[in-house]
């Protein structure tokens, strides 16, 4: 095994003691922000009171509403001029959350996204493409950064324009790129539409990323493109990219413990949960200096993977994330997340790279509508064939999900694709309920 970083050798026992030493001074350096000096003082929490990792349980939560009221400056542990950068989370709802960069923290973020470059099998030789938009949204500058501290030739050509995209990536024999899953399906289809195979590109590997995909939207990019495609996590109040990653083994994202503390809780009791059960990942930043986060409630459900993975590293790996638990809607009494339905539509060959879910209600029922694009191969005049189709679509999804949907076949690429996060989800029950 080739490493980036001497921390991907790390056994557990040494994780296990750099983490304990890291919480401490990072408490420490927490304590300096005006947000955690009052909520530590009001738990009695100082950097003594920890001992080994599992006393980070003493420390209440952040949430993402402690972080919005912190909004702009309450969450620094360092003076103003000491910072370089900042970035925002992309939620559309609600006040912003801002993070500040020092120049080490950049530093240390570019180490990061490096060694998780790394571990896909990208190297120096590679030429990276980063396909996803540059601005406020980390997934720009902070895979920007660890391509360019990897020492690859690096394209920042950002989001949309696809044609030109597709001419960069030929002009250049782009060998690894950094794309939004959604994204990626609407690309390899326009290749094609331009009259050219798209799995006869030069690009070998892809990070993907930045929003919940299945198994089987992984599989679909990997062989529209003949590509590998590599899971690729993270979020802004942890950095940016370059939390988790999956390795050349793609068993689960292996997260970085040497920089970031892993947990996964009940969301509703807060109930530290063993290794393989499903929760809220909770996230603690180790080595960030101007702006640490303490016990993050990150909202995304998934499960640690117990076991060590083939590749030799100790870093505990997580599952695919399943969805956040914001995402997460309450149909006629079953809880639902979009991924499962992604999950049965990205497993039929009929069906297209686009789906929306619309959730409706005529006042006394609620009704979910999913918009399914067909494949282009598939379409037919017979009524009885689509008819059919659109029952089979509808079985195999109350298979998974215990509810009817009205199915809706659409044209190919006549549902919104979006440049940034796709929109799986529309609830309109609310308005039709006129509330
Ligand atoms: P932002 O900070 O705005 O970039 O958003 C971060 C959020 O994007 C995370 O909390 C996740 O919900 C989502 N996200 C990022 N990467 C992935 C991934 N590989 N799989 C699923 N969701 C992801
Ligand atoms: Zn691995």
């Amino acid at each position: 095994m080739e490493y980036f970083d001497i921390a991907e050798t790390w056994s557990r026992d040494q994780i296990a003691e750099e983490q304990a030493k890291r919480l401490r001074s990072v408490i420490q350096r927490a304590m300096r922000s005006p947000f955690y000096a009052k909520r530590f003082a009001e738990a009695g929490i100082t950097p003594e009171s920890i001992k080994t990792v599992d006393d980070i349980r003493k420390i209440p939560f952040t949430c993402k509403d402690d972080l919005r009221q912190c909004y702009p400056d309450k969450l620094a542990c360092v003076d103003r001029e000491e910072f370089v950068r900042m970035h925002c989370s992309s939620g559309t709802t609600g006040s912003p959350v801002a993070i500040c960069y020092t120049q080490k923290d950049l530093s240390t973020w570019a180490d990061l996204m490096a060694r998780s470059m790394h571990a896909t099998g990208l190297r120096k030789k590679d030429v990276f493409q980063n396909m996803s938009g540059y601005g406020l949204f980390t997934g720009g500058l902070g895979i920007h950064y660890g391509a360019e501290r990897l020492g690859m030739m690096t394209i920042p050509a950002g989001a949309g324009n696809t044609r030109r995209q597709i001419k960069l990536l030929n002009d250049f024999k782009v060998t690894g790129i950094h794309i939004l899953p959604s994204y990626a399906m609407h690309v390899a289809e326009q290749v094609s539409a331009m009259g050219e195979d798209p799995r006869k590109m030069s690009v070998k590997r892809a990070l993907v990323g930045a929003e919940p995909y299945t198994e089987e939207t992984r599989r679909r990019i990997e062989e529209m493109l003949d590509i590998k495609v590599y899971n690729s996590f993270g979020m802004s109040e942890m950095n940016g990219p370059g939390v988790g990653i999956e390795c050349e083994a793609q068993s689960g994202m292996h997260i970085w413990e040497d920089a970031y503390i892993l947990e996964i809780v009940d969301p509703d009791t807060g109930e530290v949960l063993p290794d393989g059960q499903v929760g809220e990942l909770t996230l603690t930043t180790l080595t960030r200096e101007g702006m640490p986060v303490i016990r993050y409630r990150t909202h995304d459900i998934t499960k640690i993977i117990p076991g060590e993975c083939p590749c030799g590293r100790k870093h505990r790996r997580i599952e695919r994330i399943l969805g956040r638990s914001d995402d997460m809607f309450i149909l006629k009494g079953v809880n639902i997340y979009p991924m499962q339905i992604e999950q049965v539509l990205m497993s039929m060959p009929e069906v297209g790279q686009n789906y929306l879910i619309k959730l409706e209600s005529d006042g006394n029922r609620d009704t979910m509508r999913v918009q399914v694009e067909m494949r282009q191969e598939n379409y037919v005049d017979d009524m009885r064939l689509l008819k059919a189709l659109q029952e089979k679509i509808a079985h195999r999804l109350f298979d998974e999900i215990l509810v009817t949907p009205v199915v809706e076949l659409v044209y190919a690429n006549s549902l919104p694709v979006s440049e940034g996060k796709a929109k799986r989800l529309v609830d309109l029950r609310k308005e039709s309920k006129g509330i």
